[in-house]
């Protein structure tokens, strides 16, 4: 018999090296994670209120352009050029 934790991956964020990432699949029991920008890592899980203990967690850059591409949202970028441009 097995513990099932029923949660929306997209809501899981690993932090590495202080970037937080994008998870590319489900979460499997003692199993590594893999983020979109390509990084694979061990999983350990630690409470969400303790997240900012050790800095606040800023996003990966690629795993952003990954998502947003996917999605067909424009870029962090593209969304700043387009606000300057219509207040011109
Ligand atoms: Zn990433």
């Amino acid at each position: 018999m097995a513990a099932l934790i029923y949660l929306d991956a997209q809501t899981v964020h690993p932090v590495i090296n202080g970037e937080w990432h994008r998870l590319a699949g489900a979460l499997e029991p003692a199993e590594a994670i893999t983020t979109l920008c390509g990084i694979s890592d061990t999983p350990m899980f630690m409470p969400l209120d303790e997240r900012r203990s050790h800095g606040i967690p800023r996003q990966c850059d690629a795993c952003d352009t990954i998502y947003r591409r996917r999605r067909g949202i424009p870029s962090r970028r593209g969304r700043l050029d387009s606000r300057r441009a219509a207040q011109e």
